[in-house]
């Protein structure tokens, strides 16, 4: 047994994962969790549903962590093997335990089904090794050793995991106590991941407490600090030293930290100011609506949108001029039509109280571009009640998919800069901006 759990390492057990079928989200969840507790994860493995392979991944990683934690391979089938792996690598034996054969069989009681000699296979643990119990599925977990290492087996599917998790292997873990560690990120737009480095200077210096790095994902980009010390106040202190010297240093381009997105900021910015929001959207299809929605509490801004991506949707919908999609117009990828676009939806947002106005029209590809027009070239419009209308051109890299996420995400990193104080900001990607163009000639 290990007197203290200063290091983690994480094993996911499946075929499905190893042959890329489905995505092992448990090694994420799991290293998050243990490092918020002060224990610091070296290592993620990932084993097929091998007997041989599972067992001695148990003992490498018994050398090389003082725990480890196991996801999958708990359930009733011949292809779950991880009691058999423990035992195996533990040199023990498998034994049935009278009390999870007890607990599996009050679980399918209450759900009206009766044990199956499969399931009873999942009472079975190595001698030495304790149960874990499952308030969310048959598999009883196991709490075992291998040499000096604790070893926690817990089931795959997240439903069961995470209880089991924070229920029965929380409670045994020893963290150190002479130190704790601490995490915060910090997510900023409009700019890009080198900006931002330049901005934060010494700050990101690898021998600084807390540690400054940034990361980048989709458009945004996020200050991740990190802080070890003595005890856990001491720790949040020296993360909000930091915190506000980020923030300071990012400016208006920082909108929240941790957990938060920006469509929950700008959705936050806009209820705090009383706005109410409408959306016109051509090559992003309603992404840009499904991410503001997503918000819980958008009700309050959201006043609905159009998906206008038939040239005829945006003339009957919006009101878009005809001419400037016809020949020897500008075509529907355009500024003008960007702006008769949010124009138009502000128009007829009217009725139920809208002031601003999102339009996103552009090239997703893989067809469809022309030399002036590449594919990836995307126009978003901003019209409000009381300012001229702001339309970007962006040039957006990637496949279909990417070129519409960083769209819908771009009108919103438009739209909170604007409500941030810094609407002339050019953003990341954008290679033009024009102020005051009006697809009506209103
Ligand atoms: P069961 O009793 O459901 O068979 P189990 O402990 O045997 O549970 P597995 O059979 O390995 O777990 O996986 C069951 C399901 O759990 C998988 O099909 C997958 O959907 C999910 N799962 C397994 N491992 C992971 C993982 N590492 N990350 C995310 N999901 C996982
Ligand atoms: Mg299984």
């Amino acid at each position: 047994m290990a007197t203290e759990h200063r290091t983690a390492a994480i094993l996911a057990v499946g075929d499905e994962i190893v042959l890329g079928q489905s995505l092992d989200t448990n090694s994420r969840w799991l290293s998050q969790r243990l490092f918020d507790l002060g224990i610091v994860p070296v290592e993620h493995a990932t084993v097929g549903d091998d007997l041989g392979a599972h067992a001695a991944a148990f003992r490498r990683l018994a050398e090389r962590a003082d725990m480890v934690v196991c996801t999958g391979g708990l359930g009733p089938t011949a292809d779950d093997l991880t009691r058999a792996a423990l035992a195996g690598a533990s040199g023990d034996t498998l034994v049935e335990d009278a009390g999870a054969l007890a607990s599996i069989e009050a679980f399918l009681k209450e759900r009206g089904r009766a044990m199956s000699p499969l399931n009873r296979t999942q009472a079975r643990r190595p001698s030495r090794a304790a149960w874990l119990p499952n308030g969310h599925g048959t598999a009883p977990g196991l709490a075992g050793e291998v040499g000096a290492c604790d070893v926690f087996c817990i089931p795959g599917p997240p439903a069961e995991m995470r209880p089991m998790f924070e229920g029965h292997v929380r409670p045994r873990l020893k963290p150190p106590t002479d130190r704790a560690v601490r995490t915060r990120a910090l997510h900023c737009v409009g700019l890009g991941e080198s900006d931002l480095a330049d901005r934060l200077g010494s700050l990101m210096s690898r021998d600084r407490n807390p540690t400054v790095g940034t990361t980048a994902s989709g458009g945004v980009v996020s200050v991740r600090l990190r802080s070890v010390a003595p005890g856990e106040a001491e720790a949040e202190r020296l993360l909000d030293a930091d915190e506000h010297e980020v923030r300071r240093l990012a400016g208006p381009h920082l909108f929240g930290a941790d957990g938060e997105t920006i469509a929950g900021a700008v959705v936050g910015r806009l209820v705090a100011r009383g706005r109410g929001l409408v959306v016109a959207e051509s090559c992003t299809g309603g992404m840009l609506g499904a991410m503001v929605t997503q918000v819980p509490g958008s009700s309050a801004v959201f006043r609905g949108g159009w998906i206008v991506y038939d040239n005829r949707a945006k003339v009957a919908d919006l009101g878009v001029p005809g001419a400037l999609l016809g020949a020897g117009g500008p075509g529907a990828v355009s500024r003008e039509v960007a702006a008769a676009m949010a124009e138009g939806a502000l128009r007829h947002g009217r009725d139920r109280d809208a002031d601003t106005a999102l339009a996103i029209t552009g090239i997703a590809g893989p067809e469809g571009g022309s030399p002036d027009k590449p594919v990836g070239t995307v126009f978003v419009a901003l019209a409000r009640a009381d300012a001229a209308t702001d339309v970007r051109r962006f040039s957006m890299a990637g496949d279909r998919e990417s070129v519409r996420r960083w769209s819908a995400l771009s009108a919103l990193a438009m739209l909170w800069m604007h409500l941030a104080g810094a609407p002339a900001t050019r953003l990341l990607r954008e290679i033009e901006a024009t102020t005051g163009v009006s697809g009506t000639g209103a």
